[in-house]
């Protein structure tokens, strides 16, 4: 059917890809583009003897906009699946839109450098005004919408677990259980042992940036903001057991906040155990996870940055990991004149992805839905011009789709809820 090129490979990256190659009918032909080309090679090798779909590699700088570009028109792919880092997103737009071809993300855009000036000022901005700090958010990509219209090209942005099956099945209980939701909570709980005293499962930078900044949630159409990992919940998950969860600020709910504006309020919920925010706040104290950079023996050094470097790759996680993710949403509203609450989630075991796809579950949560999200944009069964997340589309053939690929889910209509 298409042509798919996927730009970064690393733990997502390999998930999704395998998951491209076990789906040749959609998938014809791929390429994997990143800045290491030795891994793209090493997984083409891995995959080329099993699989119909025909693997190419190559180099790129996706921070080049002209280089990328130039990529992009010579392989003349149908969509673009970024699978990189958010600091790429807006250059990866700006080539898919030079190059004339679909695009679809994982994350939604932040700097990579958070000192930067210009987008300082503007930060400062938007964390008075719309009243949170996290260093991400939606308004840069959103930026692109009349460009993509005008274009004719569909932005599909966000299409991992969460955010991606986690605002699908927000419109999924919308359009088959609720005439009304009033509250949403997104539950992510992992409950994977990897035996390291310390490590992420995905990229340390990002993960370490996310659970480390104030937390914040959705009232009657206000951000509430917290300190950092001040609203703890305990929880009892199926397969995984009683868990502590701590309220995170999350990019779902600012585009189910704007898509869902009769939600009362939504929230986001993590699990974590007291020894991995023991070592975060020791590491936070000491300047860590800073990513202002320092003079080091005369060098540069960005602090997290070098904390990466020392902390374990997250893709090599898989064989050590056991244990299993529950990750889903509970909601709470009206059917037909009566309460109804509802969670629907899914399961996945750590184990079983390492035998199938030789990864942790946390990469095959994520890169299950990049695949099927590059799926829906190349069958056009989600194609409309503009930039969107997966809660503006028909939910059905997604989850159908999240059914047939690996991650089943399950409603469960009488679930405790989260006070
Ligand atoms: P990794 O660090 O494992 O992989 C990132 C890949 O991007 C690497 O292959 C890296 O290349 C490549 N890359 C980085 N910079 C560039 C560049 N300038 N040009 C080309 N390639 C580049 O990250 P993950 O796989 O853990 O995460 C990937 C994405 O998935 C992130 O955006 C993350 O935020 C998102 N994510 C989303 C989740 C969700 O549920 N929605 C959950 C988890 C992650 P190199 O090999 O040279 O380093």
């Amino acid at each position: 059917m298409g042509k798919l090129m996927i730009i970064g490979c690393g733990g997502v990256a390999s998930v999704a890809i395998h998951k491209c190659c076990q789906n040749s009918d959609v998938f014809e032909e791929i390429m994997i583009a990143s800045r290491t080309v030795s891994k793209c090679d090493a997984l083409k090798e891995k995959l080329q003897g099993i699989t119909k779909t025909k693997i190419t590699t190559a180099k790129v700088d996706a921070d080049n906009v002209e280089e990328l570009t130039a990529l992009i028109k010579s392989y003349a792919p149908d969509a673009v699946l970024n699978v990189a880092l958010p600091y790429q997103d807006l250059t990866i737009m700006d080539a898919c839109l030079a190059a004339g071809v679909d695009y679809i993300d994982t994350a939604n855009y932040e700097p990579e450098d958070t000192d930067e000036p210009e987008w300082r000022a503007a930060y400062e901005k938007r964390c008075k005004e719309a009243g949170f700090s996290a260093y991400f958010d939606y308004s840069y990509q959103w930026a692109y919408a009349k460009k993509f219209e005008e274009a004719g090209l569909t932005a599909l942005l966000g299409t991992g677990f969460d955010p991606g099956v986690t605002s699908v099945f927000a419109a999924y209980a919308k359009k088959h259980y609720f005439d009304e939701i009033h509250t949403i909570d997104i539950l992510d709980c992992n409950g994977g042992d990897h035996g390291y005293p310390f490590a992420t499962n995905f990229n340390p930078e990002i993960n370490l940036r996310e659970v480390s900044a104030p937390g914040s949630y959705v009232e009657n159409g206000k951000w509430v903001e917290i300190p950092a990992m001040s609203i703890k919940r305990e929880y009892d998950f199926e397969g995984v057991g009683q868990k502590d969860m701590y309220l995170l600020h999350h990019e779902e709910i600012e585009a189910l906040a704007k898509n869902m504006p009769e939600v009362k309020r939504i929230r986001f919920f993590m699990t974590f155990g007291q020894s991995y925010l023991t070592h975060m706040k020791c590491l936070e104290n000491v300047g860590m996870l800073s990513t202002t950079p320092i003079d080091f023996n005369g060098q540069k050094i960005v602090p997290i940055q070098f904390l990466k470097a020392l902390l374990p790759d997250p893709a090599s996680l898989g064989p050590r990991t056991v244990g299993k993710t529950n990750i889903g949403c509970i909601f709470t509203g009206i059917k037909d004149g009566k309460e109804k609450k509802l969670y629907i989630y899914n399961v996945c075991d750590h184990q079983e992805c390492y035998r199938e796809v030789g990864s942790q579950a946390i990469s095959y949560t994520t890169g299950v839905p990049a695949m099927i999200g590059a799926a829906m944009v190349l069958t056009g069964a989600w194609k409309k011009p503009g930039v969107f997340t997966t809660d503006e589309f028909d939910p059905d053939p997604y989850m159908e789709a999240l059914n047939k690929w690996g991650l089943p889910w399950k409603v469960d209509e009488n679930p405790v809820l989260v006070d």
